[in-house]
């Protein structure tokens, strides 16, 4: 675990010596809502519209309104994992120099249990349980190279030689600390892409521990990142072609009766109807179960709620897809 006493309010630990701070952030899921607005007109703003609206602009890829909102984190990694993370560009950094400031012994060593060999199916991946002696080893040869190259450059720091110059002779598990600013709609692209399971175990921490606070920041649009990014799915061309022509029409005209009933009964919780009026509506939005098996399934209670707005774009695809 981290040490505690380098660690500044309310940050979270990474790795052995690292962490992530939420520093200040602008806006949240209102912000999106608000620049939204501006392009599909004013409207009402009850919680609900604001949380259907962003999921709207998630599925629709609309993503300029969650550019609208802001995260300013300090944060302190190894330099590999800095190496990995300024590769995204759209943020600003500002970092610890050590061309004016000494280096510091911080060095990140790994717990045993993230020693692994390299995984054979996955370039870029670990795999495999290391034997004790060989892990032991590791964790050996991680001390020795990063204290006797921090003795070296301690040497030549006392010598007066430049520090811009003698920092290149210190391994890239040395900490470092930056602030990093960006958006939402970037952040996400960044946490999409570096909690994802392939990314490096030692940038996920970090990832993940920024995840944190966009779920607290923007919650509606943190979850419909989940359900629309990382758990949606999107088919290629030829896989629809596919499934166009060998899933029996059949199976897809009982997934548009589905979507028909949670419509129906979307619609009626929004605004309840009167019971006389639900098979009608049922049948406008393409049902075509009889009344008497209409009435069996409506009174099973087994209907799932949705969005409307979202079931008939499913609706439409699903039509698409007989053709
Ligand atoms: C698992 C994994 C493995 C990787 N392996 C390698 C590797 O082997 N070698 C390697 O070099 N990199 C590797 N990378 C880094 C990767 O190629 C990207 O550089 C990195 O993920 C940043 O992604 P990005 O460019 O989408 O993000 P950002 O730089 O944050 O950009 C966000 C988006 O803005 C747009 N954008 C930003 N700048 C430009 C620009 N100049 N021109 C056009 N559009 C722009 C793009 O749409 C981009 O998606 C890896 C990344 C991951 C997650």
């Amino acid at each position: 675990m981290p040490e505690k006493h380098n660690m500044p309010e309310g940050a979270i630990p990474c790795l052995d010596k690292g962490f992530v701070r939420l520093v200040d952030s602008m806006g949240g899921d209102e912000a999106i809502v608000q620049a939204a607005r501006v392009s599909y007109g004013k409207g009402t703003s009850k919680v609900s519209q604001d949380r259907g609206l962003i999921r709207y602009l998630m599925r629709h890829r609309h993503t300029t309104p969650f550019e609208m909102v802001e995260f300013k984190f300090h944060a302190k990694m190894p330099i590999f994992v800095a190496r990995q993370w300024v590769r995204h560009r759209t943020a600003n950094i500002n970092e610890y120099s050590l061309r004016y400031s000494e280096a510091r012994d911080e060095f990140y060593y790994p717990d045993p249990e993230h020693i692994q060999f390299q995984s054979a199916l996955n370039k870029q991946g670990r795999a495999g349980k290391v034997p004790k002696k060989l892990t032991d080893k590791v964790m050996k040869y991680f001390r020795e190279i990063s204290e006797r190259s921090f003795e070296m450059y301690q040497e030549l720091n006392d010598a007066g030689l430049a520090k811009e110059l003698i920092r290149a002779i210190l391994p890239v598990n040395l900490y470092t600390e930056w602030y990093w600013k960006n958006d939402l709609h970037n952040l996400l692209h960044f946490i999409g892409l570096r909690s994802d399971l392939h990314a490096q175990y030692e940038i996920r921490v970090y990832s993940d521990a920024m995840a944190e606070s966009v779920k607290k920041v923007a919650p509606f649009a943190w979850e419909a990142y989940q359900d629309y990014v990382v758990d949606g799915m999107r088919f290629s061309r030829a896989e629809q072609n596919l499934l166009e022509t060998r899933l029996p029409e059949r199976v897809i005209d009982d997934i548009v009766e589905d979507v028909a009933y949670q419509i129906t009964a979307t619609l009626h919780n929004n605004k309840p109807r009167k019971d006389g009026e639900l098979y009608e509506l049922y049948q406008k939005q393409g049902g075509s179960d009889v009344e008497s098996d209409f009435q069996l399934k409506w009174d099973s209670g087994e209907i799932e709620l949705g969005n409307v707005r979202e079931l008939k774009e499913f609706r439409e695809k699903l039509t698409k897809m007989k053709k």
